[in-house]
Formats: structure tokens, C-alpha cells, sequence
């Protein structure tokens, strides 16, 4: 009967659809599941998000001002079951787990199931109970147990990426199509099957989900297994940017796929100047110091240089891309996450480069309020490591982009920005450097970063051509979040559909 859609942008109402999301406790999971769960909200659905303890600080300023607007929105903060699986204190911080524990951690995250379970239930309970029961879980990709929850609590379950359709079905048809068998080489080229278009890839760059990674086989197949059940997939993307990408994955996994994104957006649809820059770990610089700095610079003249969440530099790499930048003439904006890890003559390196750049170069030393930045008129382009959030946050800027991708889906997302969008250059890395696993050391040069930089930021008439349709399609990206847009329309449809709880297939 529509119930859900009848919501408006102020919620409330007798609207009750209760969507449960579950991030993956990473930063690049939780960031945009949050802003996913509050896009809902907007439109009247109550969007309880499950965090744990440590990262309940990092999304708290957004949903705390969410809230505070009006919208249905809380934080179900429960706590991870260290000892259990041998974990040690603090844990509950994927930052602060080695990567021989990582099975741990995610045997940790299964053991929510439980008590969350249980806390949705006595939430809910009675009449008078303040809480509508869930309607719908939406889970991200990597939680496999999120099935048996969804079923016990007897609702449709979505599976949550914040990834391109792209990348999903070139992942996809790799593994469907068995593209690696017999290929000996991790680094030898195939032709990903199934598409129109020409793309290579190798078994390095796009390994699939959580495959090759020791410990982590039989999760890879549950992970699988579990999505091809789900209900429908949420993805962080748009549209109008690959309607022939969404399409085929929707075919191939006969699964309905809904974009709503960029989830970014939503800061800047909401008006929330605040939350924009309070989007994962407490930034390293005040937002209005970073804005003081920006206004002082010509418009699109700055080049915006950060790799994410997890990627850091190794030491000489830093130095590299240092010179890199001052060599390019640019004015720029470097996150430097691990700036203290690199030893002295690294930390003396930074501090001299600081000198000879002042006023051109700002170093941030840990996090930076990314979509704050690269909204601002003066930057003009984005050194990336291509993690599909900063891919989609560079889109929506409108910002060509440095393709320099380290691991995991950041090789098709490159591909994806540089082949089909032809908003990026490629930075030239070939193979993964994956953090605190490095097999070796792969160090691109100060001339390889000065060219690249040069390239997006001046690069004649292809350079214009390529700043030409990252404005296109960042028109098309605000497009697709307003009112009659797809995003929008998606957003809609899932509070519709997913709004009844268990009577929703029956009635929709
Ligand atoms: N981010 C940020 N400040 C930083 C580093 C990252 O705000 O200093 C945000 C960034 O805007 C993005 C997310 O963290 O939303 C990183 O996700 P992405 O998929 O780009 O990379 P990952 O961290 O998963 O490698």
C-alpha cells in the first residue's frame, strides 16, 4: 500500500519503515553506510545504525546533528566480544587490529548477530514501544551473518556496497566466467568476459572479494553465497554515470540494484555545513583554517593529494611524491597520515619541504575533512588513491582526478575513472602495495607524480577535455540526489518497497 511513500522530508509521521544498517566497521564501509542511512531518513524512514564503540565517536557529530534536525536517526552502539575471539583491548578499532588478526575481527562482527538481534526485539516490544519493529537490514557485503538475522527477525535483507556497478560486475564476471584459470602469473593480463568494451585486468589487481587472502577462503565463499540471496543491492552510485554497468550487474546477479548516490550529497543537500567536515576520525586541522587557506588560493588552482583510510605511504615513497608535488609548481594540499612512523629523516624531509613551499604547500598530518576541501572553488583536481568514496567525492566536485590505486577494488576504480569516465590520468602503478602487508616496494618517482599532476592540472587541450566532462558529470550527480532525480527516485522506492517489514513481497 505505498505507506513508506508517503514520507516526507521531515519524517515522522505514521511512516513505519525501520531500516537497520550495518557497516563494515572500516571507515570507507562506515562512512557512506551512515550517509546512506540518513539520505533514508530524510524521507521519513528510521534508520537505527550499528556501530561499535569506537567508531560510535566517528559518526556521532553527524547523526547527533541529524537528529537534532528532525530526522529519524539513532546509533545502536554495542560493544565487540574482544576476548572471545582473542583480540586485545581497544580492538573494536580495525585501525588498531594487525592483520594477522584481521579472521578475528570478523568473527568478532559475526558475534553481533545476537545481541543485536535482541536489542531490536525488546526495542520494539509492546504496544507502546517508542520503536517500530525493523522492516528491512542492510547490510554491507562483508557481514555474511547478516542473513541468518534478517531471517530470524523474519524481514528482507539488502546488501550494501559503496562501490561501482562497474567494478561489481567486472568482479563478477571474472570470477563467473573463471578469467584467472590456468594463469600462473599474479600480474599477467586477462580480458575481463561478458562486457562490450575491451578492459584488462590481472589476478593482482582484482582479486575478488577477500580471495588470496590467507585465512579469509571459506568467508569469501559465504560472502558470496549470501549476496546471490540477498534481497536487492544498495550501491554509493548514480545512474546516469554507467546506466549500461548498473544494468548489467543487475542482470547478471537478477537482482534489483538501487543507486542512491553520491551519498556525499547528502551534506550538501541538508544544508550541514557542520557534518561535512565531521565525516569519519577528528580532522587534523579546523575546517575553517583549511577554508581561510583555500579562499586565499585561485580558483581550481590547487591539487588536493590523499589516499584514504588505510593506504600510507612508505617512507621513500613520501619523499617522491613530495618532490613530485613541489616540482609540479601547484599549490597543494598533501594528507599525510603516518607522518610519525616514517623516522627522522622522513619527519626532516616534511619539515624542510614545508619551508620551501610555505604558503603554496599545506601538509595535514592525519585526517583531513576531504569533501569539505574538495567542494571548495580552489581546488582543481584530486591525486587519489581511487578508493571508490574519494572516486565518488571527486565526482561529485566535479575534479579530474590522479589515478594512483594501492589494493583491493581501487585498480577497477581507476580503470573506471581513466577508460570509461575519462576524468583521470594514471598515476602508472601496475601492481598492489598493500599496507602493513607490502610484498615490495613499489615506488612511483617525483617525475612520474610531477607529470601526472601536470597533466590534470594544466594538459593542454586533453586536460580541458577532461576537466570538461568531470564538470558534466558532476551536474548530472546533483542531478540524480534532487527531486526527480534516480538517486532520489531510488531512495523513494526503498522505503516503499523495504518500508512493510515481512508483508512487503506480499503487497508491494
Ligand atoms: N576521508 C576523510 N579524510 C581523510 C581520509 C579519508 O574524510 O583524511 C574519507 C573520504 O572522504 C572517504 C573515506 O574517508 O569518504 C575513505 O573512503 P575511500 O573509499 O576513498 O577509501 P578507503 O579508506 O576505503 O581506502
Amino acid at each position: 500500500n505505498g505507506r513508506g511513500a508517503a514520507a516526507s522530508d521531515t519524517g515522522g509521521g505514521d511512516v513505519k519503515a525501520h531500516f537497520v544498517f550495518i557497516p563494515l566497521m572500516f571507515q570507507g564501509h562506515l562512512i557512506p553506510a551512515v550517509d546512506t542511512a540518513l539520505l533514508l531518513a530524510t524521507h521519513g524512514a528510521l534508520a537505527s545504525i550499528v556501530v561499535t564503540p569506537s567508531n560510535a565517536g566517528r559518526v556521532r557529530p553527524a547523526v547527533d546533528a541529524a537528529h537534532k534536525s528532525g530526522l529519524p536517526v539513532r546509533l545502536l552502539v554495542l560493544p565487540l566480544d574482544l576476548a572471545a575471539e582473542g583480540l586485545p583491548a581497544g580492538a573494536d578499532d580495525v585501525d588498531k587490529v594487525p592483520p594477522d588478526l584481521w579472521t578475528n575481527y570478523f568473527r568478532a562482527l559475526a558475534r553481533l548477530a545476537a545481541p543485536l538481534e535482541h536489542h531490536l526485539r525488546a526495542d520494539s516490544d509492546g504496544a507502546a514501544a517508542a520503536t517500530p519493529y525493523p522492516t528491512c537490514v542492510v547490510a554491507d557485503f562483508c557481514h555474511p551473518w547478516a542473513r541468518e538475522l534478517a531471517a530470524n527477525l523474519g524481514v528482507p535483507r539488502l546488501t550494501f556496497f559503496s562501490m561501482c556497478a562497474f567494478c561489481l560486475l567486472c568482479q563478477h564476471n571474472v570470477e563467473r566466467f573463471e578469467a584467472y584459470a590456468g594463469v600462473a602469473d599474479d600480474n599477467e593480463l586477462v580480458v575481463v568476459p561478458g562486457l562490450e568494451k575491451r578492459f584488462v585486468v590481472s589476478r593482482a589487481q582484482a582479486p575478488g572479494f577477500f580471495r588470496g587472502t590467507p585465512g579469509f577462503e571459506k568467508f569469501g565463499d559465504d560472502v558470496e553465497e549470501v549476496l546471490t540471496q540477498a534481497d536487492g543491492i544498495v550501491t554509493n552510485s548514480f545512474l546516469e554515470m554507467e546506466p549500461k554497468y548498473v544494468a548489467g550487474y543487475a542482470a547478471a546477479r537478477n537482482m534489483k540494484v538501487w543507486t542512491v548516490g553520491p551519498v556525499s550529497l547528502y551534506h550538501h543537500r541538508r544544508g550541514a555545513a557542520t557534518t561535512v567536515a565531521a565525516r569519519g576520525n577528528t580532522t587534523a586541522i579546523a575546517a575553517d583554517e583549511c577554508l581561510r587557506w583555500l579562499d586565499g588560493k585561485e580558483p581550481s588552482s590547487v591539487v588536493y593529494v590523499s589516499f584514504g583510510s588505510i593506504a600510507h605511504a612508505a617512507a621513500k615513497q613520501a619523499v617522491e611524491l613530495g618532490l613530485g608535488l613541489e616540482a609540479s609548481g601547484h599549490p597543494f594540499i598533501w594528507v599525510v597520515k603516518n607522518a610519525d612512523q616514517h623516522g627522522d629523516d622522513v619527519t626532516e624531509f616534511l619539515r624542510e619541504l614545508e619551508e620551501r613551499v610555505a604558503g603554496r604547500g599545506l601538509l595535514i598530518r592525519g585526517w583531513a575533512p576531504q569533501v569539505l576541501i574538495l567542494s571548495h572553488a580552489a581546488v582543481g583536481g584530486f591525486v587519489t588513491h581511487c578508493g571508490w568514496n574519494s572516486t565518488m567525492e571527486a565526482v561529485a566536485a566535479g575534479l579530474p582526478v590522479v589515478a594512483w590505486p594501492h589494493f583491493a577494488d581501487q585498480f577497477l576504480n581507476a580503470k573506471f575513472a581513466v577508460e570509461v569516465l575519462g576524468i583521470g590520468v594514471d598515476v602508472g602503478v601496475t601492481e598492489p602495495v598493500i599496507y602493513r602487508m607490502d610484498q615490495k616496494e613499489i615506488v612511483v618517482g617525483r617525475e612520474a607524480v610531477e607529470e601526472a599532476v601536470r597533466s590534470v592540472m594544466d594538459g593542454g587541450e586533453e586536460g580541458e577535455e577532461r576537466r570538461r566532462r568531470a564538470r558534466a558529470l558532476a551536474a548530472k550527480a546533483r542531478a540524480a540526489v534532487e527531486e526527480g532525480g534516480s538517486s532520489h527516485g531510488n531512495l523513494l522506492d526503498l522505503v516503499k518497497t523495504f518500508g512493510l517489514g515481512a508483508g512487503c513481497f506480499a503487497t508491494a
